[in-house]
């Protein structure tokens, strides 16, 4: 897999950029572990806009029988509500799972400045695993991204969920 989180450009401050998302992505981790109660699996997403969490939700295809509510689609959703405009551009989205086509997809939508993921999904990721949305320059818009931000707890958060399925 090319090495998609050397795209940055942010020099002197990545330090301090690399802790805030530490922050945010056990935050999103928090927000995972609330769907494990109606039986999803636990992925949680947030829209950060100038460092405040403006959407936190996790995946609710089960709980809904949405196959569209995937915790990344429903956070986006949600911060437009807030913000009043489809246009996520000053927006970065977290997330504790590499983003599927469809929600990495949503993201070139909405125009995100920048996606941030946990654990890749090396099966369905559309952000550098499988296809690499936000840096494919036939799409419309491409964003910045940064992966592996606390890859391994937000892997070891998935694999305890089906571990406990098969117990
Ligand atoms: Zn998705």
């Amino acid at each position: 897999m090319k090495d998609i989180g050397d795209t940055e450009h942010i020099g002197d401050s990545e330090d301090t950029a690399d802790r805030s998302y530490d922050d945010h992505m056990r935050a999103a981790l928090a927000e995972a572990e609330l769907a494990i109660p109606h039986g999803d699996v636990p992925v949680g997403a947030l829209v950060v806009v100038d460092g405040e969490v403006i959407a936190s939700r996790h995946n609710e295809r089960q709980l809904t029988g949405d196959p569209t509510a995937h915790a990344e689609v429903l956070a986006m959703r949600e911060a437009c509500q807030q913000l009043g405009t489809w246009r996520l551009d000053e927006a970065t989205l977290i997330s504790t799972l590499e983003p599927c086509t469809m929600c990495a997809g949503a993201a070139v939508n909405a125009r995100v400045q920048k996606v941030v993921f946990g654990a890749p999904d090396l099966e369905a990721g559309a952000i550098g695993s499988v296809y690499n949305f936000g840096e494919d320059p036939r799409l419309r818009h491409t964003f910045e991204v940064k992966h592996d931000v606390l890859g391994d707890e937000c892997a070891q958060s998935l694999k305890s969920f089906f571990a406990s399925l098969r117990a």
